[in-house]
């Protein structure tokens, strides 16, 4: 009971800090849906592994999770056909933004890593082989209900529809895949999972809950199941770590120093192995694309409760 208070102070700090800043970067408005959210909005909420959940802010509220689906959809193109995946995507840092085209032409069609948004749209068409769209998305909702323990997540329809609309960047990304083979399906059938899957909606409570797993070696810490294998787990987090923020992932680590996915709705998931799982939303973005306040918050709940993997 205490250690809950005492998470639930470090946490409602935080977010009264935050709401004392001011900088807090440029909503993404590539997207037009996302340009309409007000950048004052923030969130952040922590699960340990006792199951303790502790909330501040707009933590209920949900946001577009954007690229943060993508650790989920990793997971399952895992899950249906293990290690070939690596054949299809790489696992280093790519130092580049995102979007980048340019990298894609170097290396022959194979995107450097399952979190530029060319690793994930070919991800998706992994676990698109043999569906229909629709049972696709059906089944990464479905996960991500089973994981968060809560049916109410939902894809936010107009989110999709306004990325539908303007991706042209990842509409060139994966024809020019499609070109070296890499994406099997038509490509507006495997663009049509990637942008619905960015575009489910998820608070920060959910969000921390949906990963539970991959802070506790694979497993629910709640009921004891497994959800993944442990070493799948860890090979994720260590992707988060090296990948979670695009150009921005060294910063993160060196800054935080714990396995993250940003998105480009201004929300962060953050893995604490063994300890907690914890998510954050501020829509305001930095250079990169990650979001500016989500990063300092999650730097300063991990000094507070010490949770950088690189030690105290
Ligand atoms: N749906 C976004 C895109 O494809 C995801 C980018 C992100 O969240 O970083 O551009």
């Amino acid at each position: 009971m205490a250690q809950a208070q005492a998470m639930q102070r470090v946490v409602e700090d935080v977010v009264d800090e935050m709401r004392q800043r001011s900088d807090r970067g440029e909503v993404a408005s590539y997207i037009p849906e996302l340009a309409k959210i007000d950048p004052r909005r923030f969130g952040l909420a922590v699960v340990d592994a006792e199951g303790r959940v502790a909330t501040g802010g707009d933590a209920e509220e949900p946001f577009s999770i954007q690229s943060i689906s993508k650790v989920f959809t990793l997971t399952l193109a895992l899950g249906k056909v293990g290690e070939r995946l690596w054949t299809r995507v790489g696992r280093e840092p790519s130092g580049s933004p995102f979007n980048s085209i340019v990298q894609l032409e170097n290396e022959k069609g194979i995107p450097r890593n399952p979190f530029i948004n060319a690793g994930a749209i070919a991800v998706s068409d992994v676990i698109l082989a043999g569906h229909q769209p629709r049972e696709t998305l059906g089944e990464i909702l479905h996960f991500l209900r089973h994981v968060a323990d809560d049916p109410a997540i939902a894809i936010d329809n107009d989110v999709a529809a306004s990325e539908q609309r303007t991706g042209f960047r990842n509409l060139a990304l994966a024809n020019y895949m499609k070109s070296f083979g890499v994406i099997e399906n038509p490509v507006h059938l495997t663009l049509g999972v990637y942008f619905h899957h960015c575009a489910i909606a998820m608070s920060c409570r959910q969000l921390a809950m949906a990963a539970r797993f991959l802070a506790h070696s694979g497993r629910d810490p709640s009921s004891g199941h497994s959800v993944i294998p442990a070493e799948r787990a860890r090979r994720i987090n260590a992707l988060m770590l090296t990948c979670g923020h695009y150009d921005g992932s060294g910063e993160f680590a060196f800054r935080v120093g714990i396995p993250g996915k940003s998105g480009v709705g201004g929300g962060i998931l953050g893995v604490v192995p063994g300890k907690a799982s914890v998510a954050v939303w501020a829509p305001g973005l930095d250079a990169s694309g990650n979001s500016r306040l989500g990063r300092i918050a999650l730097e300063a709940l991990s000094r507070r409760l010490g949770w950088s993997i690189f030690g105290a």
